[in-house]
């Protein structure tokens, strides 16, 4: 052991074998690393840098569905059952992960704060808001409206003409919840080695085998947690998995005290949290910068995307003071039916993938890792779990 870095333990070894190979230390690959352990499987995480640092630790934190398209649209493409079955997911993703985070005792570190998610409408998408809500509350979903006035007590912003909470979800601190997994992961048995790149998956006689820039690791199995990037390891997530670049920033902030659980406005395209310590975090990609966000892959400021998301959070909370800690962006991996892929690569059942957020990974992951080591296990599968097979693009 070299020690404990970032709250857990991590060893420097690399195994001669494993299992299974988890390729990614991000909230996907932690989720599922987590699932493989507590199903007794024997299973390594290999990390290129540390782990929680990749696009989990660019997010803001709001631990609420939907992915990016509001309920009545889901149910409309999807017919109300398949829109109910992906909330469904979602929905009990989020209630595993915050039972995990209970029972380690990590609630504080994690930062979970599960008093709601908010969808909030300007008057622009009042309508759609209005629709989300009355589809979700049809479907038996625990959603409450909130006039302008009430969303006024629970957030202090301008210009809300209303919105809905979702009960049950929330935010967490993302970093911090992948370390908690992981860590989660290593002590049902598991093992997480960082710094480490996988460079490739090749096949001999014995198996797979994986080949990283320290050496080679033979596995049964490998499952690619790897976000954007799982598309070095195979055509089709290449052609499926488009990545996009957002921006975020945190800030210190006086006269804005005490928001509970998670924000979002436009289905996530803003979404904010507070963290019990007060610090702000604010995130988003603007409908008018396509062209600067589409296909970007280097996590790059964007210094006029930047200003649009301070002067909006300004213009919307005009008694807080704001002072900017940190900024930065992150990649997005999007896919055309905004639902992650997740399952075995089609023509090769021993290498899953685990990719694809679309924006939206925190509410989704961890029961997605859960469907992949129930694979594995060959185990009942995990009901929704169709949804996401990596076949559905071919
Ligand atoms: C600005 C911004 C705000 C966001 N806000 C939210 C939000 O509020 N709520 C929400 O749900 N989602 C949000 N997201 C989306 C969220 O970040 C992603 O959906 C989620 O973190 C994806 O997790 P992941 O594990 O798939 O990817 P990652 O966290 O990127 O993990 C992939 C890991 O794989 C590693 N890796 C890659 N290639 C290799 C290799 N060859 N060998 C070894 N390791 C490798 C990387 O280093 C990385 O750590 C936001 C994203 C951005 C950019």
């Amino acid at each position: 052991m070299s020690g404990f870095r970032d709250g857990f333990p991590a060893p420097d070894e690399l195994p001669d074998r494993s299992d299974v190979v988890v390729v990614g230390g991000g909230i996907a690959g932690t989720s599922t690393l987590y699932h493989l352990a507590r199903n007794g499987i024997d299973a390594t995480l290999l990390e290129r840098g540390r782990v929680g640092r990749g696009a989990t630790e660019a997010a803001v934190g709001v631990l609420a569905p939907p992915l990016r398209q509001p309920f009545h649209e889901t149910s409309h493409d999807r017919g109300s059952d398949g829109a109910r079955e992906i909330w469904s997911f979602a929905m009990r993703s989020i209630e595993g992960l915050g039972t995990v985070l209970r029972e380690m005792g990590a609630e504080t570190e994690a930062g979970l704060d599960l008093r709601g998610g908010h969808v909030l409408a300007e008057s622009h998408s009042q309508h759609a808001v209005e629709l989300s809500f009355q589809a979700l509350e049809a479907a038996g979903f625990p959603v409450h409206w909130l006039t302008a006035d009430q969303v006024r007590e629970r957030c202090g912003g301008r210009g809300f003409t209303g919105g809905y909470l979702l009960e049950g979800a929330g935010a967490i601190s993302p970093g911090p919840t992948a370390r908690c997994l992981a860590r989660a992961a290593q002590e049902a048995g598991a093992r997480v080695v960082e710094e480490v790149a996988v460079r490739e998956a090749t096949r001999d006689g014995a198996g797979l085998v994986c080949e990283t820039d320290r050496g080679q690791v033979r596995a049964s199995m490998i499952v690619y947690a790897t976000h954007v990037d799982s598309r070095r390891f195979s055509a089709l997530l290449g052609d499926e998995i488009v990545p996009i670049r957002g921006q975020g920033l945190a800030a210190r902030v006086q006269g804005l005290e005490g928001q509970e659980g998670g924000f979002a406005t436009h289905w996530k395209l803003n979404v904010w949290r507070q963290s019990p310590d007060g610090e702000l975090y604010l995130g988003g990609w603007r409908h008018d910068a396509w062209d600067r966000s589409y296909w970007r892959t280097r996590p790059e400021l964007d210094d006029r995307l930047q200003g649009d998301l301070e002067e909006w959070f300004r213009s919307t909370f005009p008694e807080a003071r704001l002072e900017v800690t940190r900024r930065w962006s992150g990649i997005f991996g999007w896919t055309s039916d905004y639902l992650p892929l997740v399952g075995p690569l089609p023509g090769a059942p021993d290498e899953l993938v685990i990719s694809g957020f679309s924006g939206g990974g925190l509410p989704f992951a961890f029961e997605c890792g859960r469907l992949l080591a129930q694979a594995v296990a060959g185990r009942e599968p995990v009901p929704g779990g169709g949804l996401f097979n990596p076949r559905r693009f071919i």
